[in-house]
This record gives C-alpha cells, structure tokens and sequence, in this order.
C-alpha cells in the first residue's frame, strides 16, 4: 500500500507554534507573578543548592529524599529534626584563613569537612508551602497514554513506570533512551510528562546535555511538551509555573524559539499516529 508522503510539519505548523508559544508566555508571565508562586521560592531560597557529588552523596544514603537542609535551616523554616533522625552525611568546604605574604586576611586553603543535612520526612513543624499541582484525569488519557509509550518504545525509547523516583520528580529522562514516569500520576499529567522526558530524549542527549543550562533544557522540554499537548488537546495547567520556577520569561522563550519549533515539529511527526487518532474523534 502506498500513502501520500506526510506534509512537512514545520511548514504546516509554524504558524501554530509560534501563536502557541505566545500564549505560554503570557501564562508564564502570569504564573510568575502569583502570590503562590512567589510565597514558594522565599522557602525554596533558603534550601542551599548541593554540588553534583553532595547530590550522589544524598541519592547514596537517602534515595527517597525530597527536601534536604542542615538543622539550622530547618529550624529557620520553623520546622525541627525529630529525635533520633538519622543525618546524610556530606562534605562541606572548610576554607582556611591565614594572611597573605602582604600580611592581607585571606583563604590560603580549602579543606572540607563532614557535614549532616536531613530529609524532610526526619523533620516536624510548620508545613513547607507546596504549588499546587492540577490534575488532569479521564479515560481518554489513559487511551492517549497507552498509545504514546507504545509509540515511544517503537521509536526506541523505554519507558518504565515507578512508584517514586528522585528528588520527588514527574519523570526522568537519562538521555540514552531511558525515561522513568511517577506512576501515581494522573494519567493527563503523564502524557505531558513522557512528551516532556521524550523532548529531553531528542534535543538533550546525554553526551552533549552539558552544553545547555538548566533553564535552557527545561525551557525547551517543557515548551515543546505543551505545544505537542495543545496538538493532542491535553490541558496543560502546570506548565506556566513550571516554567516560572526555572525563571522562564518571554525573552527566554524567544531566544530558544528556533530549538522549541525544531522539537515541536520533530515531536509531531514522531507521534503522528495519535496525532491523526486526536484528528479523527
Ligand atoms: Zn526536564
């Protein structure tokens, strides 16, 4: 049988794409602005970003920690370590003081020291503010989600679903294929997760990730899962304050327009068949 070769979606859909990203970018504007928002970064400012091997120290002793801080912190948030927590060790740099040949206070060496952090679930007092996180469920996700981890896993991809991954994410792409799914989420939420993970796939492989930034990846992953989203007619209610949390303005939209087409376009044509399902109901 031969089929109508498939019309190039980058043409067909710029238009789409660009009204769609305007849209987002108004939203995130809006997000970033809320009062929610804004009362969750003031506590997420106070958790000390942990090195890449403080991180690996944590996963290592702790694997289900969501929120870590040292006692002090904690009680600066107003919440107290429980009696008998056990600490998760990591190492804290100790500079060392001494003067300068010029006689100039200065660090002349920097050893470092073992510290303890403790993970939320060891702590008790005033609850942390939580983002609200909506849901979207129904039947029709759960049809639309059987049929994007088929297509993926035909495409290469292997999707496993666990019941807790780290850090208390939606989803984790490894970047050779491998993406985990929290699978307690509501069926709506983890299609935009998986297109989100399946952006991270193809545009973030593991050997180049470290050429973007954070904002950067997160900024076209989570872009290029609400278009695909908006084409499949999946809500996308957390979008907006995902993106604000990783200080995504309308600047940074446009700057990573041109990735953000490139991997809707791509997306699109990849997930064709339940694109075409969504066109025909
Ligand atoms: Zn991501």
């Amino acid at each position: 049988m031969t089929t109508a070769p498939r019309p190039n979606p980058t043409a067909d859909n710029l238009a789409k794409i660009d009204a769609w990203i305007q849209r987002l970018a108004d939203e995130t504007d809006h997000a970033a602005h809320s009062a929610d928002l804004t009362r969750y970064l003031q506590t997420v400012s106070r958790f000390y970003s942990y090195s890449a091997h403080n991180c690996a120290l944590i996963a290592l002793q702790c694997p289900d920690a969501t929120r870590v801080a040292g006692y002090r912190a904690w009680q600066a948030l107003g919440r107290q370590v429980t009696k008998g927590a056990k600490g998760i060790a990591i190492l804290c740099p100790a500079p060392i003081k001494g003067k300068t040949d010029a006689g100039d206070d200065a660090v002349i060496a920097l050893r470092f020291r073992t510290g303890y952090v403790f993970d939320v679930a060891d702590t008790d007092g005033v609850p942390l503010p939580a983002l609200t996180v909506h849901a979207v469920a129904g039947e029709r996700y759960d049809a639309l989600l059987r049929q994007l981890v088929e297509i993926a896993e035909r495409r290469g991809l292997r999707v496993s679903f666990k019941d807790r991954l780290l850090w208390d994410a939606n989803g984790v792409s490894y970047g050779d294929g491998r993406i985990d799914l929290k699978a307690t989420n509501p069926a709506g939420n983890l299609c935009k997760t998986l297109c989100h993970e399946w952006a991270h796939e193809r545009v973030h492989r593991a050997e180049d990730r470290h050429t973007f930034t954070t904002q950067q990846a997160e900024c076209q992953a989570e872009s290029i899962a609400y278009c695909v989203c908006q084409a499949l007619a999946i809500p996308t209610p957390n979008t907006p304050t995902y993106l604000a949390l990783y200080k995504v303005s309308r600047a940074t939209l446009a700057a990573n327009l041109d990735a953000i087409r490139a991997g809707v376009a791509a997306l699109m044509q990849e997930i064709a068949p339940a694109l075409d399902a969504v066109r025909a109901a």
